[in-house]
């Protein structure tokens, strides 16, 4: 069987500087808020770009403590209205619900599986203060795009960057884009931990100033509370899993790319639509695949047809957020496109243990693949 995603066989490549790095925290006696968090934060604030970058206790939580700093803040205030695209992971819609502001589902681009920027632009009204664009798959939204009609509305933009750590558009990475960032380290991202995890990055030091706050009770100080914050932190124990994987991920990613490459090359078959089969793919470069996913009228059939041969595949996502019961309000609402993705959506295996052999197999299985 080629699984989808091996992380027994990922981590095991770092097995023993792993557990150097575990023994080393388990003897230091200090486990919360210590150096290795410390070294973590930096390093990954540096490959980022960043100025800073704030450990948190996984993805959801970095994007609902952004957005909860920005109302201590006073920058929004409960019913403000935040953009986010309609066939996201739930997680970036629960982080605006989560903090009482209202989200504003704005269709994808039915190439990239990124929010479309004109339709940004159509859904803004006086209520909108946050785009939130979700870097899909791996690949960054249009940002040079978005940040352009932020500057013009005067909004703030926090990327979920959940899906493509070391993603870049022009050299700059993700999570340098916006005004902030949520990342999450989730042991099956492209960056993944022992365990969950997460990060802000930012360059705005009054946020993080505030992030650290909220992240440990809202306290800067010992017992001292300025604002009512949470219990959500990053531990030293990951943050050492984190600050070794962190060594890798360049090498990770560029197998990937190879793995993507040959996918894009060799895949033909009128039943599969490939990603980025109609963009100009030097306007988007430098995608990180953290899913590639392929496209068929008859999803059901193939999935069927290449789990009988022995490759695993996922659906990303089955259901669009629209139509969860977690939204039974928005049930009626019609985002065609998002359906249609929804309906049609398949991800191939990629991974960095995958080996070229196995992609060739998982290829001459799509090429074989009739209705
Ligand atoms: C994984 C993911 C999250 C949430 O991360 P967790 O660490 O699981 O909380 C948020 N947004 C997107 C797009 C994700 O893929």
């Amino acid at each position: 069987m080629i699984p989808f995603l091996d992380l027994q066989s990922i981590n095991k490549q770092y097995r023993a500087e792993l557990i150097e790095a575990c023994t080393r925290v388990i003897d230091s006696g200090w486990y919360i808020g210590g150096k290795e968090l410390e070294q973590f934060e930096h390093k990954f604030a540096n490959y980022c770009g960043t100025q800073f970058a704030i450990g948190v206790a996984n993805g959801l939580d970095a994007l609902i403590l952004t957005l909860n700093a920005w109302k201590e803040l006073g920058k929004l205030k409960d019913g403000d209205e935040v953009i986010v695209p309609s066939n996201t992971y739930i997680a970036s819609i629960l982080a605006i619900t989560a903090n009482n502001l209202t989200p504003v589902l704005v269709e994808p681009d039915n190439q990239t599986y990124n929010i479309d920027p004109i339709k940004i632009e159509e859904a803004i009204t006086s209520k909108t203060k946050v785009i939130l664009p979700v870097h899909l798959y791996g690949q960054l939204a249009q940002m040079p795009e978005i940040m352009e009609i932020a500057d013009k509305y005067n909004l703030l933009v926090l990327e979920d960057s959940a899906q493509s750590h070391g993603a870049e558009i022009d050299g700059k990475k993700a999570g340098n884009w916006g005004d902030a960032s949520g990342f999450s380290f989730y042991p099956g991202k492209n960056l993944g931990a022992l365990g969950d995890a997460g990060a802000v990055t930012t360059n705005d030091q009054e946020l993080a100033q505030m992030l650290y706050a909220l992240r440990n009770y809202g306290s800067h100080e010992k017992y001292k509370n300025l604002v009512p914050g949470m219990n959500s932190r990053l531990d030293d124990i990951q943050a050492a899993m984190l600050d070794i994987k962190l060594n890798f991920l360049d090498r990770e990613v560029n197998h990937r790319r190879e793995i993507a490459n040959l996918y894009l090359t060799q895949i033909k078959n009128p039943e599969i639509i490939l990603p980025l089969s109609n963009v100009d793919a030097t306007q988007y470069h430098q995608h990180v695949w953290h899913l590639f996913v392929i496209r068929s009228k008859n999803r059901i059939a193939l999935q069927k047809y290449l789990a009988d041969h022995g490759v695993q595949t996922l659906i990303h996502y089955p259901l669009p957020p629209h139509k969860q019961q977690a939204y039974k309000e928005w049930n009626n609402l019609s985002y065609p496109i998002s359906e249609q993705i929804h309906e049609e959506v398949i991800s191939l295996p990629i991974s960095p243990t995958l080996s070229l052999k196995e992609a060739e197999k998982v290829i001459q299985l799509c090429n074989g693949f009739k209705v």
